[in-house]
């Protein structure tokens, strides 16, 4: 099988052609290092199955491939806030062009969405027919808004030109290659903690996120890809939701830092409460995340020691 991953240098991206590659299928991966890096990508550059080429999604392209995983997008805050007009261009226009790819070599594509298309929701735990609580003039709008379009035009080029679509809709995902500057939560508090540097919290704390570890989520990303359902599915371990003020003290606690939490304003529009109803996931992939927060954070505070922040 031949495979094309767009956004493939970034953090789910890396373990997703660790996976394939290790099934003996052949990967492309595309990818402008915007915030992925080379550094998750070159222990494959290697292999004769893996091929890379440096590529804004945005711009046209053109890759003989039966599968296409759909990943370029900046996921984290901190940079999808950065140039949000590029944000949504590369929701609407880079899935515009995997989609005529798509198109020309009737290829497979799985989009990978977002738990953020639901918004701050008001419904908990949030299931696929939860149409969401959205802010479009919001500061994440860029990318809420620009994921829920990208899945529109999905499902548009199913009904109009019979591509086989996947939608996964992944909630907070953590491990191992996670970029340390990303500002995500779980990357910052490690790396706080490890240098024995106060860790931030925005709001209360209160809020709460529901984390799944890498590997559950790529199992369930292939999954998913070899089934033959294409409405939305969510994938997020609901077990495994924490207020973030838990999670600060955990990992205070597991890298047996002195640091403390320090509380700062909280952004617009940081949703209160995320978790994900996966029932259909159960049903239809007989997908069940299973690694617990202790195993999975054991894992990354050991990865991110060796990374020698
Ligand atoms: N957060 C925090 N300190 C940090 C980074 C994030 O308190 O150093 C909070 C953030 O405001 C949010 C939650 O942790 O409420 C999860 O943030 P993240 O950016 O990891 O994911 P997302 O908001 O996209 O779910």
């Amino acid at each position: 099988m031949k495979n094309l991953i767009t956004g493939g240098a970034g953090f789910i991206g890396s373990h997703l052609i660790k996976k394939l590659l290790n099934d003996k299928q052949k990967v492309i991966c595309i990818d402008n290092f915007s915030t992925g890096s080379e550094k998750n990508i070159e222990k494959f550059f290697s292999n004769p199955s893996f091929k890379f080429f440096k590529q804004d999604i945005t711009k046209s392209f053109d890759y003989e491939v039966q599968q296409i995983w759909h990943l370029a997008c900046p996921a984290s805050p901190k940079y999808y806030l950065k140039n949000p007009i590029k944000t949504s261009n590369i929701n609407f226009n880079g899935t515009l062009n995997v989609l005529e790819l798509a198109k020309k070599y009737n290829a497979k594509v799985l989009f990978t969405s977002s738990s953020e298309i639901y918004g701050d929701p008001l419904k908990c735990p949030q299931d696929e027919n939860y149409k969401g609580s959205l802010n479009p003039t919001g500061i994440r709008s860029c990318y809420s808004e620009g994921k829920r379009i990208a899945e529109s035009l999905s499902f548009d080029y199913m009904r109009l030109h019979n591509i086989d679509i996947k939608i996964a809709r992944i909630f907070n995902t953590y491990g191992p290659n996670m970029n340390e500057k990303d500002g995500r939560v779980i990357s910052n508090f490690i790396s706080a903690g490890i240098r024995n540097e106060n860790l931030k919290i925005f709001g209360d704390g209160n809020q709460t996120r529901s984390f799944c570890y890498i590997d559950d989520l790529i199992e369930g990303l292939v999954k998913l890809m070899k089934s033959s359902y294409n409405n939305p599915i969510n994938l997020g371990n609901p077990k495994e939701e924490y207020q973030i003020n838990d999670i600060a003290d955990l990992i205070i606690s597991k890298t047996k830092s002195m640091a403390k939490k320090i509380y700062y304003p909280i952004s617009e529009d940081d949703p209160k409460k995320r978790q994900p109803l996966i029932d259909r996931a159960n049903k239809l992939l007989k997908w069940y995340p299973s690694t617990g927060i202790n195993e999975g954070l054991d894992f990354t505070i050991e990865h991110f020691k060796k990374i020698n922040l």
